[in-house]
């Protein structure tokens, strides 16, 4: 029994990595030349279930919840559990408190314990919202551990082609295309993200920092090499066309208002990823015809591909053909 995975974002990665963990052969096919080339290498990588919640199902806090053990598990050392920051600007205030009446799992903090977790921050705002139990990751480099451990388990990738490899019989395939199922995946819609990331020495965070605004919220998440990935943009769309100036304007004014020395920072990339969604922004593992898909992942790849590939997986361990997802099952 050989399972093929189509698609090496990070739902076709955890997928394969899942499988291929309870002893089922996987090869893994892409049409790019390398893993995570699609939505997947544009996300913050925020694991964030609580904060998510603001404006997401219950399904999303519920199923998020054991997303960092996975991911520490899968890919030992590259999860970093800080929290979440969530900071306003003075005028702003009221959207600190509407952000507090639609999540759970935070402490109210103020300037003292603002500055103590974030040096950099301190003395820029009165208070905040803390999560503490959220984390986050780096998405290009979880992707890469997952291709190389696949690869040490005899996992074997072919890449560069969207030919079906004829060599092995599958026994399913499981498609893992992210945005190229729209149109093929009834009620699949794209969400345009745009985002960049900023380098610069003058600044250090140590968690993803989110600031409310009433009409342009953002969220700086910190990388290595001083770099800060600062997004996102949610714009109904499949256009995967190049970042607007509008959007980077206001991710630079936004930035320099959590910290002017973001306004000395270099604008080293800028980039645009379709998030797959469907029309309750929750994703589904689908029954099709020669296998599975794991479709919809939103704005919470990251987060939900854990608990999709464990799904995918009890399905094709117990030989299920039934559809896995049924409409209100993960409510
Ligand atoms: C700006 C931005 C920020 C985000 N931030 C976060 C975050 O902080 N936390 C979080 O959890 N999520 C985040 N997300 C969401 C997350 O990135 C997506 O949910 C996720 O990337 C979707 O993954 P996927 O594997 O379904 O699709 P993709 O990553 O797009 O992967 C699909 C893959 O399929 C391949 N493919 C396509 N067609 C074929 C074919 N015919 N044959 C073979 N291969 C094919 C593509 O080459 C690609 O590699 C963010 C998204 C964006 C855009």
């Amino acid at each position: 029994m050989t399972v093929l995975i189509k698609g090496a974002g990070v739902a076709g990665l955890t997928a394969a990595f899942e499988l291929s963990r309870r002893g089922i052969a996987v090869e893994v096919m892409d049409a790019a030349e390398t893993v995570g080339t699609g939505a997947s290498t544009y996300a913050g990588g925020m694991l964030a279930p609580y904060c998510e919640r603001e404006a997401a199902e219950e399904a999303v806090l519920t199923l998020g919840l054991s997303s960092a053990d996975w991911w520490a598990e899968a890919v030992p050392g590259e999860v970093s559990r800080k929290g979440t920051l969530v900071i306003a600007a003075g005028r702003d205030s009221v959207e600190l408190d509407r952000f507090a009446s639609r999540t759970r799992g935070y402490e109210w903090v103020g300037g003292n314990t603002i500055g103590e977790l974030e040096p950099d921050l301190a003395g820029r705002f009165d208070r905040a919202l803390f999560f503490p139990e959220e984390a986050h990751l780096d998405p290009r480099k979880v992707m890469t551990g997952l291709y190389e451990a696949l690869v040490e388990r005899g996992v074997r990738f072919h890449l560069g082609s969207t030919e079906t490899p004829t060599e092995t019989a599958y026994s399913a395939v499981v498609e893992c295309t992210g945005a190229a199922a729209i149109g093929s995946t009834p009620g699949l819609r794209g969400v345009r993200g745009e985002m960049l990331f900023l380098e610069t020495t003058e600044i250090t965070l140590s968690r993803p920092v989110r600031l409310l605004h009433p009409r342009h919220p953002l969220y700086i998440v910190p990388r290595e090499d001083h770099r800060f990935m600062v997004g996102a943009t949610m714009i109904e769309t499949d256009d995967d066309g190049p970042i607007t100036a509008r959007s980077v304007m206001e991710f630079l004014n936004a930035a320099y208002a959590v910290h002017p020395a973001f306004g000395e920072a270099r604008l080293v990339e800028t980039g645009v990823g379709v998030r797959p969604a469907f029309a309750d922004n929750l994703p589904r593992v689908l029954e099709q015809e020669d296998g599975f898909s794991i479709a919809g992942m939103h704005r919470h790849g990251f987060l939900l591909a854990p608990a999709m590939a464990r799904q995918l997986a009890d399905s094709i361990c117990a030989g299920r053909h039934d559809p896995v997802y049924a409409e209100g099952a993960l409510q």
